[in-house]
């Protein structure tokens, strides 16, 4: 498929990609065919081996480790990137963690380090890296993107504490891209439909989740990985170049459905 757009010249550094079904791989897939030099970090040795043929499928010979929680880590990537690309246009932001027990139960017994870390993982790690990447960024026209989920908005059962980090992860994109406006640089949030991913098959009942989801949304059916690298590419791309501060649904309509059709009723006529 050719786009009607290029990012040819464009850099882009990736954060969140752990595997082939990683949501910031999808992005990555389309930012690469529009034509942008891509850059990966990823967190731990572990995923390295994954992360690294993937990158190099896309002629990405930087991937550096970075675990988001250390300021000097990440400090360490910008660094590295500035000496590799020089500058850098768009940054994805595809990282959360929260602990597997936090996410089974009832919010209320969410343990005051379970909370924190969900936090500074899934929350402030948008914020330390918009900071350190602000100065690879200046003077152009530059997109920040990160990846939220319906959770923030409306309780979904066991998305607990990161219903409550998405919350803040959402605020914090408003806040950013009022910081950022000035200077020219965008930052947006997509929030994705559920798709069954690592991080995914940390949260209680996932496939009831996705069961349901593709049960109620008008187009009857879960969202893509590709279909979230679609909207990422135009959210990065010159064709947003008036977008900022917003959280973009892709998530086959679901969230704009209060009570669902029944599907054994026939389709009204038009
Ligand atoms: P994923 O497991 O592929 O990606 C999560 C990434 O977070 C992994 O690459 C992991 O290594 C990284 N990460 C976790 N802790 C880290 C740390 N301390 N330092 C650095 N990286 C760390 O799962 P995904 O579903 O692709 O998640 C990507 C983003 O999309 C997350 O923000 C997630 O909340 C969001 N999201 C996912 C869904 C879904 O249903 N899968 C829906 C909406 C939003």
């Amino acid at each position: 498929m050719t786009y009607p757009l290029s990012l040819q010249g464009k850099n882009a550094l990736i954060f969140g990609v752990a595997n082939e079904r990683s949501i910031a791989w999808g992005i990555a897939e389309e930012l690469h065919r529009a034509g942008a030099n891509l850059a990966f970090t990823y967190a731990g040795e572990i995923l390295e081996k994954r992360v690294k043929p993937l990158a190099e499928s896309v002629g990405s010979k930087f991937v550096e480790p970075c675990d988001v929680t250390s300021d000097e880590q990440i400090e360490k990537v910008m660094a590295s990137y500035k000496e590799n690309f020089g500058r850098l246009d768009i940054l994805i932001h595809a990282v959360a963690f929260a602990d597997r027990e936090d996410l089974k139960e009832h919010f209320y017994t969410t343990s005051r380090k379970g909370f924190a870390m969900a936090m500074d993982i899934s929350v402030y790690s948008l914020v330390a890296m918009t900071r350190a990447a602000l100065p690879l960024m200046e003077g152009g026209d530059g997109s920040i993107l990160t990846l939220s989920y319906y959770g923030a908005e409306k309780v979904v059962s066991k998305y607990n504490i990161m219903g409550v980090a998405k919350a803040a992860l959402e605020a914090s994109v408003r806040y950013l891209a009022n910081d950022l406006g000035p200077r020219g640089i965008r930052v947006n949030a997509i929030s994705a439909g559920p798709i069954k991913t690592l991080a995914a098959s940390g949260i209680g009942d996932f496939r009831a989740m996705l069961k349901h989801h593709a049960g109620t949304a008008p187009l009857r059916r879960n969202v893509t990985q590709e279909e979230v690298g679609k909207a990422a590419l135009y959210l990065c791309s010159p064709l947003a170049s008036g977008v900022t501060g917003e959280i973009m649904y892709v998530d086959c309509g679901y969230n704009i459905m209060s009570v669902a059709a029944n599907d054994k009723e026939p389709a009204a006529e038009v």
